[in-house]
């Protein structure tokens, strides 16, 4: 039986729960169709996808650590770990989507202006291949491949 996901149930007694995010998840969960690192990955993300679209007035932490999402990821012992390559790498796509966002870390702010603003901001293909030029998901992801830029 898959792991129940570590996030907060879309009900409305937790609707107002702030949920720690990574930064360039922000574009990830836009481009979610269902492929991920393992199949309990797969159920928590879409959990957390679920949750945000019941909740889009829900406040949400931007962070570049590890978040409600990598809590499933079997990867989360490397991207948490401060010398690997790979946690460098990865906090370093959401230090680039910060600095494109004008936002701090531990910004918080609603899930709704959050994709509006991260939709505003990262408008062409320069700004989406900083943020996602070494992404192994790339041709999986619709938030990438999108064609209006
Ligand atoms: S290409 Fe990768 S990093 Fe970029 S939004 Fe998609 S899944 Fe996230
Ligand atoms: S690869 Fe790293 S940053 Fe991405 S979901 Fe897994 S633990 Fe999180």
């Amino acid at each position: 039986m898959l792991k129940k996901s570590n996030i907060p149930r879309p009900d409305s007694e937790t609707g107002s729960k702030c949920l720690k995010i990574r930064a360039h998840h922000l574009c990830c969960i836009q481009g979610f169709q269902g492929y991920g690192y393992s199949p309990a990955f797969v159920v928590n993300l879409r959990a957390v996808i679920e949750d945000i679209k019941a909740f889009p007035s829900r406040s949400l932490e931007l962070v570049s650590e590890c978040d409600v999402i990598c809590d499933s990821c079997p990867g989360k012992r490397e991207c948490t770990a401060q010398v690997s390559i790979a946690s460098r790498d990865i906090r370093n796509m959401d230090l680039v989507v910060m600095k494109k966002l004008k936002i701090e870390e531990g910004t918080i702010m609603e899930a709704d202006k959050a994709f509006k603003l991260i939709n505003s901001q990262l408008a062409n293909a320069s700004d989406v291949e900083d943020v996602c030029g070494a992404c192994k998901w790339r041709q999986k992801c619709l938030w990438y491949l999108q064609e209006e830029r």
